[in-house]
């Protein structure tokens, strides 16, 4: 006899007709593991970190951990808090960078109690600092990020795991960003027919420098797939460069700055890859200077470097090691607060900081000092949340307010979202088309805004696949 806990069930926690805070809990005879716990961005789903789990976390067997986004890893510390005690699996760089996105956050959580000046105090040490609620008591703090990574099990590409007597893990290359993977699940317990669950995690952009490569399989029964540019195609990779070199030697040479709102992980260091290799094909000027304003970006480059052999094939046999990927006179990195003061008054200056949809961190002095100054430029390289100060820019408003002044916008504004880590569209195809429709039983449709995961849908559903666009805290049985 089949009991009701004899399905296999999956329900859909987070970035479910949203694009952030990643989650799925896999529940099935024996077991319930998550797949990604991250937190909730942009100021109306920021409200969603502070309510409680939809399930019980010491109940919880496992997680596999894609990547280190926030949006992915975010809410491991809080899972931690609330009792978890289970393995967190992940790939062997990911574990490398998630510490430090890890213990930043936390960071963040417990600045939040201070008073305003003490924030202040604190500008310098936070990138990801967002300007989300107040915090009565904080989602979790460092001890909490230590428990959690003391439970972290990293595994390579390639390596299919025994989780237990019942379940498989492989990890699949998937682009996007170091370490970053898709979660390929064989589930088979007693009596049951075997299943094959395939997380796609973030699917990346196949014109990026650094991180592009992926890995294929070509049956899985359920497809759990990001659908962020569903909709969208990015312009080619060339034009982008070209543009980007454009807007950097035109607003240099009539005296004014570029600053570009970057992710620290991955957005920084193709950024800074890239404008290497401007400025040794003369594209860009050789007199310009890079500034990297961001110590978590500069932690996680140094993760980037230490597990170069993950990176692009072309990368890997250009530079041979990861020590020089980024050394040019041009690029400088500024840790500490002082030397991140120290260049505001200079002009003709390239500024990549955090955070990238400019809800906090040192990207906020950068535009308060150059938004309402005609001759600089705000280039945006990657997708900004509804609520967030860098979505009221690209959408056009005249003024924005950061740090509690109103601030003109009079700056040219620019989206590069060619240089976005996602895949778009045809990514997005290339992808899902390894599988055969006739091979899959169901595609799931998340991580994107819900416009754009229903057309996305419609445009599968031509090609056979059978999918779902699920909803927050919707179960579907497997
Ligand atoms: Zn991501």
């Amino acid at each position: 006899m089949t009991g009701v806990n004899d399905i296999m069930k999956i329900k859909f926690l987070g970035a479910a007709r949203l694009v952030t805070g990643s989650c799925y809990l896999v529940k099935t005879d024996t077991m319930q593991f998550l797949v990604d716990c991250g937190m909730f961005q942009g100021v109306k789903e920021e409200e969603l970190n502070l309510e409680n789990f939809d399930f019980s976390p010491s109940s919880v067997n496992f997680v596999v951990l894609t990547h280190s986004h926030l949006d992915h890893c975010g809410l491991l510390p809080k899972l931690y808090k609330e009792g978890f005690r289970g393995k967190v699996y992940c790939s062997i760089p990911t574990r490398g960078i998630v510490e430090h996105m890890l213990l930043d956050s936390a960071k963040v959580q417990e600045i939040r109690h201070h008073e305003a000046n003490e924030v202040l105090d604190e500008w310098s040490l936070i990138d990801d600092r967002n300007n989300g609620p107040e915090l009565s008591v904080p989602l979790y703090d460092t001890t909490h990020v230590l428990g959690i990574l003391d439970k972290f099990q990293a595994i390579d590409f390639d390596e299919e795991v025994n989780v237990n007597k019942f379940i498989k893990l492989k990890l699949l290359r998937v682009g996007h960003a170091l370490g970053a993977a898709s979660a390929y699940l064989t589930i088979k317990e007693n009596n049951k027919s075997e299943k094959k669950l395939l997380f796609s995690g973030d699917i990346g952009n196949s014109n990026q420098r650094l991180d592009n490569r992926f890995d294929y399989v070509d049956t899985a029964d359920f497809i759990i797939m990001e659908s962020l540019y569903g909709n969208k195609y990015h312009e080619p990779r060339s034009e982008m460069d070209k543009k980007l070199a454009e807007i950097v030697n035109k607003t240099l040479s009539r005296g004014g700055n570029v600053i570009v709102p970057s992710f620290t992980y991955q957005r920084s260091q193709e950024l800074l890859v890239l404008f290497k290799r401007l400025i040794s094909s003369g594209e860009i000027s050789n007199e310009v200077k890079i500034y990297l304003d961001s110590p978590l970006a500069i932690k996680v480059t140094n993760v980037y470097k230490r597990y170069f052999r993950y990176l692009g094939e072309n990368i890997v046999s250009e530079f041979k090691n990861g020590e020089r990927l980024f050394d040019s006179r041009n690029i400088e990195f500024l840790s500490d607060k002082n030397s991140s003061k120290g260049i505001r008054k200079r002009r003709g200056k390239v500024v990549i900081a955090g955070h990238g949809m400019c809800a906090g961190g040192r990207i906020l002095f950068h535009l308060a000092n150059n938004l309402s100054d005609r001759k600089s430029s705000i280039v945006f390289v990657g997708f900004q949340a509804p609520g967030t100060t860098g979505r009221e820019i690209v959408e056009g408003a005249k003024q924005v307010m950061i740090n509690e002044k109103m601030i003109k916008v009079q700056a040219e504004i620019h989206t590069l979202y060619g240089f976005s880590a996602h895949g778009d569209h045809a990514d997005l195809m290339k992808w899902l088309q390894h599988i055969r429709s006739d091979r899959v039983n169901k595609v799931f449709l998340i991580h994107a805004e819900e416009s754009t995961s229903l057309k996305f849908k419609k445009t599968i559903e031509h090609l056979g696949y059978n999918v779902i666009v699920p909803k927050m805290h919707e179960e579907y049985e497997l």
